[in-house]
């Protein structure tokens, strides 16, 4: 049981976004992850009834940060953003880097660089909450597209989630998980763990329900991109001697042109 949990309302935006709620009902503050679109987020609010007083800006992308001017004025919400798009996101009050530290009411949130989809990218990690939110770094089986960084400095930036704590809850920033568990079955097509969630993912889509959360130890067993510096996963692709990113960079490469 986390030290200090938050209850926590997902909210799909646009055609596969999500953006997160998280709310401290101690200290009546919440935070949002991301802005996809103004109206989705307004209405959870609206459910909720939880008032806005912070939000964490994962990336520059448009697809996570469209409704941020919108939702920022009707909330007055203090806005914390990766200090390297200061100029691409004007909305950010306050810029944050790798390794600072934000207050949440009466806990702690940790900032994360985790370059690789963009150069901007940081990830968010609430250890007395048990919570991560990593965006377009880590997905659900699967990893962001690497469009500025290097492949290399997206391994270490997924393998840096990969290490959080196991029991921590992760939201990500999109639903690609169906996509993701199949693509991983063609590089680890005897992983036991693997073929039964993709089953579970399976049934859940089919009812129409969303796959996020997940958890960092659901990740190590299934999600092939973690799994990179596995000796069986390096084996399966005839990487035994190869470095843990080359592996990855593989990995990444073959999902690009599946
Ligand atoms: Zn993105
Ligand atoms: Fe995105």
């Amino acid at each position: 049981m986390a030290q200090h949990p938050l209850l926590t309302k997902l909210i799909p935006c646009r055609s596969d976004n999500y953006a997160v709620l998280a709310h401290d009902p101690e200290e009546n503050v919440t935070l949002l992850v991301d802005a996809p679109e103004a109206t989705a987020i307004r209405q959870a609010l609206e459910e909720t009834g939880w008032s806005l007083t912070h939000i964490l800006v994962t990336h520059h992308h448009f697809d996570h940060v469209d409704g941020l001017d919108d939702i920022k004025q009707a909330s007055g919400a203090h806005v914390i953003g990766p200090a390297l798009s200061l100029d691409k996101i004007p909305s950010i009050d306050q810029g944050v880097a790798d390794g600072d530290e934000i207050r949440f009411g009466g806990q702690k949130i940790y900032c994360l660089a985790t370059p690789g989809h963009t150069l901007d990218h940081i990830s968010y990690w609430l250890p007395e909450a048990e919570l991560a939110f990593t965006g377009d770094t880590l997905f659900a089986m699967g990893c962001g597209r690497v469009f500025e960084g290097t492949l290399r400095d997206m391994w270490f930036s997924v393998d840096k989630l990969a290490k959080l704590p196991a029991e921590t809850t992760v939201f990500c920033g999109h639903e690609y998980t169906q996509a993701n568990g199949d693509f991983c079955l063609t590089i680890e097509p005897d992983n036991q763990a693997l073929q039964q969630r993709v089953e579970e993912i399976k049934a859940l889509r089919q009812k129409g329900l969303p796959t996020i959360p997940t958890t960092i130890l659901d990740e190590l067993s299934t999600n092939s991109f973690v799994r990179a510096h596995e000796g069986e996963v390096k084996e399966a692709l005839g990487m035994a001697e190869a470095e843990d990113w080359e592996v990855f960079a593989e990995i990444r490469k073959r999902k690009d042109n599946a």
